[in-house]
């Protein structure tokens, strides 16, 4: 079953309170589809707590806007950052790293949040701990 909404990765405080638009395009709504079947999801079921999206989908200006890097896999609706209620990033990181989830990219983001991104046919599978 799935429970994600859309709205979940394109919804953007930041971008509504500074008047930014955040619609993504057909492709990178293909891809937010994508991200949330193969991966979100599956994490989600897995964990079984209150997952909450602090970032999905970007548009070029949000992105700007947020300091993202100008080939973020946010801006196509390839990667999503979220945190999980009353677990660590570390431990929610290790549950993913023992699954057999897809992902390209899986970042432990300063010990604060989760990077995933997911590339259809293209995952590298690759695991980063930024600090
Ligand atoms: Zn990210």
């Amino acid at each position: 079953m799935i429970n994600f909404k859309m709205s979940e990765l394109i919804y953007s405080e930041i971008a509504n309170k500074n008047n930014i638009s955040n619609v993504p395009d057909i492709n990178s709504l293909d891809n937010l589809l994508n991200l949330i079947v193969y991966c979100l999801q599956p994490i989600r079921n897995l964990i079984n707590k209150p997952m909450i999206i602090t970032s999905g989908f970007r548009s070029k200006k949000l992105n700007q806007f947020v300091g993202g890097i100008y080939n973020s896999q946010h801006l196509l609706g390839c990667a999503a950052d979220f945190k999980v209620l009353n677990m660590s990033t570390k431990d929610v990181v290790k549950i993913i790293l023992n699954s057999n989830i897809e992902f390209d990219q899986l970042i432990n983001e300063y010990d604060s949040w989760v990077h995933i991104s997911f590339l259809k046919n293209k995952n590298r599978k690759q695991f980063l701990h930024k600090k």
